[in-house]
């Protein structure tokens, strides 16, 4: 049989076959999948093999994965394991105010879903409490991540906008994010009532520390529709990111680098006749995108 890990306990799964049936599965013995290091191989959203002996299935295979994220590794061991798989797109809900969510926070979102090649869809929540001020930082903020390639909603998750949130998932799988408070839950409520209790509590136990679940889990909408759910944002990212490679997650600092003068062994700080630079003073690459850059290459935490 053939389903898809919808959650996962670390020693139990909860697989969901195309019928919508979901069977409590175990892993026997070694599943190895090439290339990855890690103790815990079954992620949320993997498709897998397995068998149905009794009432507990046993996990035989995991299927060639289009994508995965990792969790960063808490202790250093350098094991990460695999958060989740198979994501369509990364969707990071923010807000302008109540709470504010910072250029530096959406960046290093985006280059962690770059880093992992998933496409990105920001959605600026509460557009119902922006004056006229907060509705032209709102289009700047949409201009600006428009243009590197990042799909970009404004909308109010209170009002009839339920409608484009069921557009921006319907069929795919997407791992949504986003500080708490700016309306994830409202969001997913309108469009998925049944999932009301479940949303966001992952997180919420995690930073409370009263549960210590460190798994993402998947939801079910129906007609190929997922929405995952991941424990702390904060965690996954960034895995052993080497300086050259930052700048390969920055769509549009790739294509300009390969102008500058010192080529690979640039990086885009003080080096002369650097392409990068150049086209910041020009305009075409966003202070705020290369602070975020700056800020990223010297190892700071921006979390805020
Ligand atoms: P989460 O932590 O991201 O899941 O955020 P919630 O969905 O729990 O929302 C946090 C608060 O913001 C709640 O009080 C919501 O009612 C409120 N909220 C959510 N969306 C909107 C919106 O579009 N406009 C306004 N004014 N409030 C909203
Ligand atoms: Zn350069």
């Amino acid at each position: 049989m053939e389903g898809i890990v919808l959650r996962s306990t670390g020693s139990f799964y909860e697989v969901q076959t195309s019928d919508g049936t979901v069977h409590t599965c175990r892993v026997r013995g070694k599943i190895r999948l090439e290339g990855i290091k890690e103790t815990n191989p079954v992620a949320v959203g993997d498709s897998v093999a397995f068998d149905l002996e009794h009432n507990v299935g046993s996990i035989t295979a995991i299927l060639p994965r289009k994508n995965h994220i990792l969790r960063k590794s808490v202790k250093k061991t350098g094991h990460s394991h695999v958060l989740a798989a198979n994501i369509d797109q990364a969707l990071l809900v923010m807000t302008l105010a109540f709470p504010r969510t910072s250029l530096g926070f959406i960046d290093r979102f985006l280059v962690t879903a770059e880093s992992f090649r998933i496409p990105q869809v920001l959605i600026i929540n509460k557009k119902d409490l922006l004056d006229a001020e907060g509705l032209q930082q709102a289009e700047a903020v949409m201009a600006l991540y428009t243009k590197i390639g990042v799909t970009c909603f404004l909308l109010s998750a209170q009002e009839e906008d339920q409608h484009v949130v069921h557009e921006i998932l319907q069929g795919k799988t997407t791992l949504v994010a986003g500080h708490s408070g700016v309306g994830k839950s409202t969001l997913l409520n309108k469009i998925a009532p049944h999932i009301k209790q479940t949303v966001g509590e992952v997180s919420d136990f995690s930073s409370k520390g009263t549960h210590t679940t460190t798994f993402a889990e998947m939801f079910p909408l129906g007609n190929n529709t997922f929405v995952i759910d991941t424990p702390g944002i904060k965690e996954w990212g960034l895995v052993d990111m080497n300086e050259q490679e930052i700048s390969d997650y920055f769509p549009e600092m790739r294509d300009v680098r390969l102008d500058c003068k010192f080529g690979a062994r640039c990086v885009h700080i003080n080096e002369p006749q650097c392409a990068v630079l150049d086209a910041i003073r020009a305009g075409e690459i966003a202070l705020s995108r290369y602070e975020s850059y700056l800020s990223m290459m010297l190892g700071e935490d921006n979390r805020k």
